[in-house]
């Protein structure tokens, strides 16, 4: 089947164009996008140095499943997960879903140690990779049947979408990984998509005090509205924070709190919430910073723990049930998340508005 996609160049920019899916195999299961939520990495994946279906948010209609497909059937409402568990393998087994060791695109049969192409997906006549293997800018994606998970009634697609990346990140971190006990401390630097779901599991999880680091007053007002209890708007001058550490002491008992999450993408504020926790807290940096930075060992000290969350521990039967709960029943917020939406064809206006930091989280729908 055609339609139309959104393909990465691998060299920092992507061409509108249109694909060729094929019809699931066993244990696949092709899905018709309705919409697709956009995030740094998928700017990212533009110069991954080859061509790529882009997008890893996504939510649809399941078109047609492949045989012995039983968490789902044609019709079902899905969400999409980018890390797809084998279920298997000595991470899955230890219910570590996100660190699977045999993840692999729909249509390859066998994992292997080389690069193998997906040939489900055809772009110009030759097979073409999706982005973590799920490609959700475009209109059709064939995933394996791991990669979906049915939305309840009442949750539209633009603000399920955004769970299957942006939420289930930050809210899994405070959650998951973090865990958060009632009456804790929390500081979230940075309030966009990532930071303001943090902050939306910290509440959830009870935490005492949430505060919330930007350097947008604007940004701040909204963390408040998400649940932050305090805000403090850092000077950009202030690179690693000293004055905010202060006013994060003043605010916990001359301590530091019991957990900061960085949440900007900013490389040189990787190791900043070392600065901001108590002795023995917990640092988080999960905006997945990949470049060279350098930390003072003192930092560490003493007996911090420093994390990078990957996906905030996602086990998607479990935890996206668990967050559309929320959503449900008016807990947690996802449609104010989505600022804008944006046709595929308006996919690079989108991009800029992201790069920007004019958007919480946009999505583009497909008509
Ligand atoms: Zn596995
Ligand atoms: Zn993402």
């Amino acid at each position: 089947m055609k339609c139309p996609a959104a393909i990465a160049d691998g060299a920092g920019s992507f061409t509108l164009d249109e694909i060729e899916v094929a019809l699931p195999l066993a244990g696949e299961v092709l899905v018709e996008l309705k919409a697709a939520g956009i995030c740094h990495t998928d700017h990212a994946s533009l110069s991954w140095q080859r061509p790529l279906v882009m997008g890893h948010e996504g939510a649809g209609v399941v078109r047609a499943v492949g045989v012995g497909v039983t968490r789902v059937q044609a019709g079902d409402r899905v969400v999409l997960n980018w890390a797809i568990p084998c279920g298997g393998c000595f991470q899955c087994q230890r219910g570590q879903a996100v660190l699977c060791e045999s993840s692999r695109p729909a249509h390859v049969l066998q994992p292997s140690a080389g690069h193998a192409h997906a040939a489900g997906t055809q772009w110009r006549g030759r097979p073409v990779d999706r982005s973590f293997n799920l490609g959700t800018l475009a209109g059709l994606a064939l995933v394996r049947a791991a990669a979906v998970t049915p939305i309840p009634p009442g949750v539209p697609f633009t603000s399920a979408c955004i769970v299957g990346c942006g939420v289930m990140t930050g809210f899994g971190s405070a959650v998951n990984v973090a865990r958060v006990q009632p009456g804790e401390s929390v500081v979230v630097i940075g309030c966009g998509g990532v930071g303001l779901n943090v902050i939306q599991g910290a509440r959830l999880a009870g935490a005492g005090r949430i505060i919330a680091v930007d350097l947008r007053a604007g940004s701040l007002a909204n963390a408040r509205r998400f649940g932050a209890t305090d805000t403090l708007l850092a000077e950009p001058e202030d690179r690693e924070l000293q004055a905010v550490a202060l006013e994060v002491k003043r605010l916990t008992a001359g301590r530091g709190a019991d957990y900061a999450f960085e949440a900007t993408s900013v490389p040189h504020l990787a190791f900043t919430p070392l600065l901001l926790v108590r002795d023995g807290g917990m640092a988080l940096q999960v905006s997945g910073i990949n470049d060279p930075v350098t930390v003072a060992m003192p930092w560490f000290m003493w007996n911090k723990t420093y994390v990078t969350p990957l996906y905030g521990g996602c086990v998607p039967e479990r935890d996206f049930p668990r967050i559309f709960d929320h959503y449900m029943r008016g807990e947690l917020w996802l449609d104010e998340l989505v600022t804008r939406t944006y046709p595929l064809a308006r996919l690079g206006e989108a991009m800029e508005d992201m790069m920007a930091g004019r958007n919480a989280k946009g999505v583009i729908v497909f008509e």
